[in-house]
């Protein structure tokens, strides 16, 4: 991997009210770094990389990035380090109000995050006003209830044990949900007394700047969060930088692997948060008509673009036909268009290369003799990065489209006779993240969730946002590690003893 190269910096001096804001719907610029409470704008577009950042829907560059170089992440590393030892001292109670106030202050700016998000990365916007508002504002307010009742000093046969942070803590982050990404590692990492550079996706820049302004405003001292920008060359940068004492990692299985690989090292601890390929499990007393739509709007949530999207549907045998039908209505509610209207309810796909790996697993599933359920066309726009979704049953092992993750709305439906066959199929996979099982028995549904190996099993359609203190993280190539609530804070703390 190329090593990156140092853009000259442009500063605007620390209280010029520049800090985390941006301008509207015009040209958005190039994105900023934040580090040390100052806006620092990479402006060598002749010595940086640069990645230009588009709108998925009109396919006009709307900004672009310029990768921080090894000058400015050690500058964001250095201001990092510096702010530790008072945040860290700073009480339990002081650092949960912070949180409190930017879980406010993201409520109140959610609607306009949330036109920005759908300008980045496509996703239509009340989506995004649910899920990079007003759900990433419930999970900052469960860290500061968390920090409360921690119990950052307790007993142990008599020893003293302290839970005390990490240090410097990295936050590399992915474009697909963004602002909720950054908020399940930065609310963390932050609860826990460590401070942060936090490096977002080159592809959703702008959210971050947004994002990290907010926590100023919510009282955060300067250089307790720190923002670089740019792509796999400034992760990498951050990653070898010896004052990381930890990396918290969401992205691909192949990025999680250098990361994990880089920050070993060097014995840093990391966090990963990789992909998944997880099953809907519709168990054979299920109620379909409500929990066939269910789970198809689940794995189609965000275009199919979500790491726990249920792209596996397993279902009865006996009932394959009537599921088949069942998924064909729902199919029928798929609103594609321009992702800033409110009655549209599927966008385009991040950028034309995630398009054009998506359309590469339906031709192989097609190839390989899988069958697409039958049902209307759904047009989607001629402009924009879209691809309509697609559901196959009857698919052959060879199939890419049955194993790996696709990140795209593509389904594919498994049947299975009795029990042990269904527990046999929903575990066949590499991956660990999550689950969703349906059945008109909770206690049943449950049971058969608490025998797959997955961090989440969610039971007939719970959601994220009603529980958003959950702990949430996979098994095998899904990563290790948990993030959100306390599982999620002590993650990014470790436990000192004193014995007398
Ligand atoms: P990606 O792996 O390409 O990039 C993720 C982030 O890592 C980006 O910020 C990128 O710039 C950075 N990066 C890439 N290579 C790096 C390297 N060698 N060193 C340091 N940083 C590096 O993933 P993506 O395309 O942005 O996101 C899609 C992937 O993320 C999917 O596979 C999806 O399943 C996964 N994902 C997982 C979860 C989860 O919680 N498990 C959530 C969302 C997305």
């Amino acid at each position: 991997m190329p090593e990156p190269t140092t853009p000259e910096l442009t500063r605007s001096p620390p209280g010029s009210g520049t800090g985390g804001t941006i301008a509207g719907d015009g040209w958005l610029g190039r994105a900023p770094c934040l580090i040390d409470g100052e806006r620092i704008e990479p402006a060598g577009a002749l010595t940086a990389a640069v990645t230009a950042v588009v709108d998925p829907y009109t396919g006009q560059t709307v900004g672009d990035v310029a990768d921080a170089g090894p000058e400015l992440v050690g500058h964001a590393v250095h201001a990092a380090r510096r702010a530790a030892p008072a945040w860290a001292a700073t009480p339990a109670s002081e650092r949960a109000r912070v949180l409190e106030r930017a879980a406010a202050l993201l409520l109140d700016r959610g609607p306009s995050l949330a036109r920005l998000v759908t300008r980045e990365m496509g996703m239509p916007v009340t989506l995004a006003e649910a899920t990079q508002g007003e759900l990433p504002a419930r999970v900052l307010a469960s860290f500061a209830e968390a920090t409360r009742r921690f119990g950052w000093v307790e007993d142990a046969d008599g020893a003293e044990l302290r839970h005390v942070p990490l240090g410097v803590v990295a936050a590399i982050t992915p474009w697909n949900m963004p602002v909720y990404q950054i908020v399940a590692k930065v609310g963390a990492a932050l609860a826990a007394g460590n401070t942060v550079v936090l490096k977002p996706s080159e592809l959703t820049p702008f959210d971050a700047v947004v994002l990290v302004g907010l926590f100023g405003d919510a009282g955060l001292p300067p250089g307790a969060l720190n923002l670089v920008q740019g792509g796999a060359a400034t992760g990498a940068c951050l990653v070898n930088r010896p004052e990381v004492a930890h990396v918290s990692f969401t992205g691909g299985v192949a990025a999680g692997k250098a990361v994990a690989s880089a920050a070993g090292a060097r014995l840093a601890s990391v966090t990963l948060e990789l992909g998944g390929k997880s099953p809907a499990v519709l168990l054979p007393d299920a109620d379909l008509a409500h929990a066939v739509p269910a789970v198809l709007r689940s794995a189609l949530v965000n275009s199919g673009q979500a790491c726990n999207a249920t792209t596996r549907l397993v279902v009865p045998a006996a009932r394959a036909g009537e599921i088949e039908e069942l998924l064909a209505a729902a199919l029928a509610q798929v609103a594609p268009g321009d992702p800033r209207r409110r009655d549209v309810n599927f966008g385009p796909l991040v950028s034309g290369r995630q398009r054009a790996r998506v359309r590469a697993f339906i031709a192989d599933a097609l190839a390989c003799g899988a069958r697409p359920v039958e049902h209307e066309d759904i047009d989607v726009p001629r402009c924009g990065f879209f691809v309509a979704p697609r559901v196959f049953t009857d698919v052959p092992e060879e199939a890419k489209v049955l194993r790996e993750e696709v990140f795209g709305p593509v389904v594919v439906v498994q049947t299975y006779t009795d029990e042990a066959e269904a527990l046999k199929v929903a575990g066949d996979t590499d991956y660990g993240l999550s689950a969703e099982v349906w059945s008109a028995d909770t206690e049943r549904a449950a049971a058969f969730g608490r025998a797959l190996r997955v961090g989440q099993v969610k039971v007939n359609g719970v959601r994220t946002r009603e529980r958003p203190a959950v702990p949430f993280g996979g098994f095998g190539l899904s990563g290790f590690g948990r993030e959100l609530g306390r599982a999620g804070i002590a993650e990014l703390t470790a436990v000192t003893a004193v014995l007398r």
